[in-house]
């Protein structure tokens, strides 16, 4: 792929139509793109399909995969997003362009990780699958031809053969139903997870597979493939890393959340600092909750923790005066004394609101911002307490904010599949007692403006039973995710300056 930033068209093409490329709606995403594109369009990809698989993610989470509910919904974003939705479409190559290039400037970004490459392949996968479950019988036998997994079906007299032995290790299966499936014979290899779970009936190294279990081994092998392609990238990226177009892009998308923009100071002056005690209780994510108690207890701050609930702070309304006044009155009850605050700490602080330096109005951190980058050490208290407490301290503080254990359990559940933020949606529907907080959750300031427009009942919320996991639901985060969102990845210069930033709150 090349890229080009002198033309600046919004979503401008650099090549011509290249049809050929994409027989079908579905790909196995194995030859990267070769066409050059826009700087411009290359990041409007990106966005959608981070957009899109963060849907995939919620509704793996809020639905059981594979219902009515969970592919209407699924279809709904991508038809909106432009992306192909259904196999059938013919004329659908824009969609699939954009599909195949997407994917691919998503894996540039999310190699660079163990973290985000397991998270990237897990949303793949389900994506994968819902657009295989898609296909009609001979568009999937014509897809399989195509990623080379052509399987070679047996023979009606193979099968009255072993017509018994099909039916005894194939669950589900009776032995008129054995009569009207197609079998396929398949090497072991291929069909490793359905011969651990016992699915299938194998013989001199071969799994007799029905038509049905088809998908498993399809999604095996799209899993290793994609793997393998995901740890390979990773290896190539010391040299993309010096492109100096990309990497600021490609960091800040592995970073990136799409969500309203809480650099834009709308709610300056809103709050007192008399309200800052009984709103971290209320109305702050985990994240803040836990770093403003640390300030309280402990009058002081690592600079990580300055950082981000300083900038929080100022997302929910603290003015540079407050801010100012808030952090004094704090430090100096502890072992910094006013001079010394008002030579080193102050001018940090007006800095991060633009007043010294370059002037930059810096933006509070995103969820990925926090969950990805700067992970805390011993004595910080930044981070985000879903990715990175200990499970059981994470339990005990849980336990001491009075979550009841049903919930904890849930939490712990979404936690130990590496689903912080919907941990955290799960903390907010417990601490404000809904059942479906309505939004998907981007962002710590996005959690504190809910939470206040819910407790002053600026919205109603409709409390039904919760059912997490396996439910058939309600929430329609998608709608109010994409319906109040700014794309906000096209920041990366306010990122390299928070680099200067952080340079004046290195003291700790
Ligand atoms: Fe904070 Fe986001 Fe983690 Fe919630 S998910 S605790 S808002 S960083």
């Amino acid at each position: 792929m090349e890229f080009s930033s002198r033309m600046r068209q919004r979503h401008l093409r650099l090549t011509g139509d290249r049809r050929e490329l994409y027989p079908h709606s579905l790909q196995f995403y194995l030859e990267p793109p070769t066409e050059c594109i826009s700087l411009v369009e290359f990041e409007s990809f990106a966005v959608d399909r981070l957009r899109l698989l963060k849907v995939v993610e919620n509704l793996g989470v809020s639905y059981v995969r594979n219902t009515d509910t969970y592919k209407s919904k699924l279809e709904g974003e991508l038809r909106k997003l432009k992306f192909p939705y259904r196999a059938l479409a013919e004329d659908d190559y824009e969609a699939r362009r954009k599909d195949h290039i997407s994917h691919f400037i998503l894996r540039l970004a999310y190699c660079q990780s163990e973290d985000l490459r397991r998270w990237f392949l897990q949303q793949e996968m389900d994506l994968f699958r819902y657009r295989f479950s898609q296909l009609s019988g001979s568009l999937m036998q014509k897809f399989l031809d195509h990623v080379n997994l052509s399987f070679e079906a047996i023979s009606e007299e193979v099968k009255n053969e072993l017509a018994n032995e099909l039916c005894a290790s194939t669950p589900g299966l009776t032995l008129p139903k054995v009569k009207e499936q197609m079998f396929y014979k398949i090497g072991l290899a291929d069909a490793v997870d359905l011969f651990r779970t016992r699915r299938v009936f194998v013989k001199d190294g071969f799994a007799y597979v029905p038509f049905k279990e088809i998908d498993a081994i399809v999604l095996n092998n799209y899993r290793i493939k994609l793997s393998k392609a995901l740890a390979l990238t990773a290896r190539s990226l010391p040299s993309i890393q010096t492109d100096e177009r990309l990497q600021p892009l490609l960091s800040h998308l592995s970073h990136s959340y799409v969500g309203p923009d809480y650099s834009v100071q709308k709610n300056a002056g809103k709050i007192s600092l008399d309200q800052i005690d009984p709103l971290s209780v209320k109305s702050f994510p985990l994240c803040m909750r836990q770093l403003h108690k640390a300030l309280r207890d402990s009058h002081h701050l690592r600079h990580g923790g300055r950082m981000q609930y300083g900038l929080f702070l100022k997302g929910i309304g603290l003015t540079l005066e407050q801010a100012l006044e808030f952090w004094k009155k704090e430090f100096i009850r502890g072992k910094v004394d006013a001079d010394k605050f008002d030579k080193g700490y102050a001018y940090s602080i007006r800095h991060s609101y633009g007043k010294e330096g370059r002037r930059t109005d810096y933006t509070p951190y995103s969820c990925m911002k926090i969950i990805m980058s700067n992970p805390p050490s011993q004595g910080d208290y930044h981070g985000c307490p879903f990715r990175h407490s200990d499970p059981e301290l994470l339990k005990q503080k849980l336990q001491s904010y009075k979550i009841p254990p049903s919930g904890i359990t849930q939490i712990l559940e979404l936690v130990k599949g590496m689903h912080f933020q919907l941990a955290c949606q799960k903390y907010f529907e417990l601490t404000h007692d809904v059942d479906d907080i309505g939004f998907s959750l981007n962002h710590p300031n996005q959690y504190f403006t809910e939470s206040q427009r819910l407790l002053s009942g600026g919205r109603e919320l409709k409390k039904e039973s919760s059912n997490l996991g396996n439910s058939q639901p309600k929430n329609n985060s998608q709608e109010s995710m994409n319906s109040n969102s700014t794309p906000t990845t096209s920041n990366t210069t306010a990122d390299a300056e928070l680099e200067e930033l952080e340079a004046y709150f290195t003291e700790d």
